[in-house]
């Protein structure tokens, strides 16, 4: 028999099987009126009741609905009531410039716009054929007792279509069908060990890459979703507390905002023994990691993957083997991206590129067939990322063009990061490579202290106890803050790009 592998399959089972169960507690410190606590069967009501909304406006299946908004109950509904009703949901950065959205709102085509109030003076100018602004028109977006009329499903169909985060020039529309979307959520519920007990905090924003698939995942096996608007590292602490939350994603940075406040927590930090936290888009220092295991007691997960992958490719998480190493060296085991996720193929191509096959992969980048050709040449989805795969454990060496080159040696800008930042006053760092008339390239480090004052030649010094030579600092900035993206991950073409005005290339051997 062959049934269609629909978004709705999550929500159909969570409304049948938990109806009367809390599914989501929104946002309650958030300009539009909280949704506060949605039963399963409410949630289910709500997003049969937006698809009403979308035939109303005569949205036909396949059409496309644009969503700017932080993390909210609103969003998180829609993710079933666009979707699941056959229509293309296009969740957008709620970081981004003006200039930004309309180029995404204009090019996925969006008939309907929905904003979150905080960003609708700003992206006033920003239209559609139809926009409204969440929650101030409720009895419109998601009349109650209405039900829309439901579609059959087909699994190759198009649910999203999620720009990549612009860390190169014009974003990309990344099509993801109900069927990637299925089988990502469905590994990654195996891969942690989602349960009815689960708890999710939305840490990590809905609009990247669908929160992981998150949003389906703890909804299929109904769990629990507790919506937060803001990442800030004490309210993170409150609400494990409060919500007695057990699992929750994000970039590294997260985990640092986390961190800090638990140095001046009152009282035993929560979620001890309890917490699982997943986390991806950059590898995160290894001091960082054991930190997470032995200061606050939370299991570790890494993974590594993509927009384009719906994103999960490889998993990191302690095995049995690793039970009776110390915290240092399992950390530097969970250092890695991870292993293969179930039905993904990996393999290194002979630039160092990793290349992935499995039914995650993104079915085209929307009305981008050239670019979508370059990047699944072959068969295989070409990632942009440099790598090595040891006893099966993908390590992340360098994003493929942040390899630096200098002098002919190849060097891992990541290593030197995470050495750099195991020195007890440095907050961040950066390395990247910058044009040098000796060497090609030169290793450069921009360095965020905590306030101490420290000298380029100290950095360099510290680099030096733990690197070959030449992959120490030929130079060192410091600086104020760093740039990141929405979900924390640094912006190193921003950074390059100061010191490669002027060249030809901004690669130099
Ligand atoms: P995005 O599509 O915005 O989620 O970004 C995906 C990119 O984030 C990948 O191509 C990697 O460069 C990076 N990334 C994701 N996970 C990891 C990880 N565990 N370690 C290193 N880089 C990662």
């Amino acid at each position: 028999m062959f049934v269609p592998l629909t978004v709705n399959d999550f929500l159909r089972r969570a409304e049948k099987v938990y109806p009367d169960r809390v599914a989501v507690v929104d946002e309650p410190d958030q300009p539009a009126e909280s949704f506060g606590s949605l039963t399963y069967r409410e949630l289910a009501a709500k997003a049969r009741a937006q698809a009403a909304w979308l035939d109303d406006l005569g949205v036909p299946v396949g059409g496309r609905v644009a969503i700017v908004s932080h993390n909210a109950a609103r969003l998180l509904t829609s993710f079933y009531g666009v979707s699941g009703s056959g229509r293309v949901l296009v969740p957008v950065n709620f970081r981004l410039a003006p200039p930004e959205v309309e180029y995404i709102v204009e090019h996925s085509g969006a008939e309907v716009l929905l904003v979150d109030p905080e960003v609708d003076e700003a992206l006033s100018g920003v239209t559609a054929r139809h926009r409204y602004v969440l929650g101030e028109s409720d009895d419109v977006v998601f009349p109650e007792g209405r039900v829309g009329t439901s579609w059959a499903g087909d699994e190759g169909a198009t649910a999203t279509i999620n720009y990549t985060s612009g860390t190169t020039a014009r974003p990309k529309g990344v099509q993801l069908t109900h069927r990637n979307l299925w089988i990502n959520a469905v590994t990654f519920a195996m891969h942690v060990t989602a349960s009815d007990r689960d708890v999710l905090l939305h840490t990590l924003p809905m609009f990247h890459a669908n929160g992981w698939g998150m949003p389906y995942a703890v909804t299929g096996v109904g769990g629990r979703h507790i919506v937060l608007r803001k990442v800030d590292g004490a309210e993170i602490l409150r609400r494990v507390e409060e919500h007695g939350v057990t699992l929750m994603c994000g970039a590294p940075a997260v985990l640092a905002a986390v961190l800090d406040a638990a140095a001046t927590w009152d009282g035993p930090v929560p979620g001890r023994d309890r917490v699982r936290v997943v986390v991806a888009g950059a590898p995160p220092p290894t001091r960082t990691i054991e930190r997470i295991e032995t200061e606050l007691g939370w299991e570790f997960i890494q993974i590594y993957g993509l927009t384009e992958t719906a994103p999960l490719l490889t998993v990191n998480r302690r095995r049995a083997e690793w039970d009776d190493l110390d915290a240092h060296e399992r950390a530097k085991r969970l250092g890695r991206a991870g292993a293969p996720a179930l039905g993904i193929d990996l393999r290194v191509d002979e630039f160092g590129e990793i290349l992935a096959r499995g039914n995650v992969v993104l079915e085209s980048y929307w009305q981008q067939p050239e670019q979508t050709a370059i990047a699944l040449e072959d068969g295989w989805f070409h990632t942009g990322d440099g790598g090595t795969i040891d006893d099966g454990y993908l390590t992340i060496s360098d994003r493929k063009k942040d390899v630096i080159i200098t002098g002919g040696e190849n060097v891992s800008s990541i290593e030197v990061e995470d050495t750099l930042a195991s020195h007890p006053h440095i907050r961040e760092v950066a390395v990247v490579g910058t044009p040098d008339e000796k060497w090609g390239e030169a290793v450069t480090a921009l360095v965020v202290t905590d306030g101490t004052p420290l000298t380029a030649e100290e950095v360099i010094a510290h680099c030096r106890a733990n690197l070959a030579g030449y992959k120490c600092p030929k130079k060192v900035e410091f600086r104020d803050s760093l740039p990141r993206t929405a979900t924390g991950k640094l912006q190193k073409f921003l950074l390059r790009q100061d010191f490669w005005q002027g060249e030809e290339r901004s690669i130099k051997g």
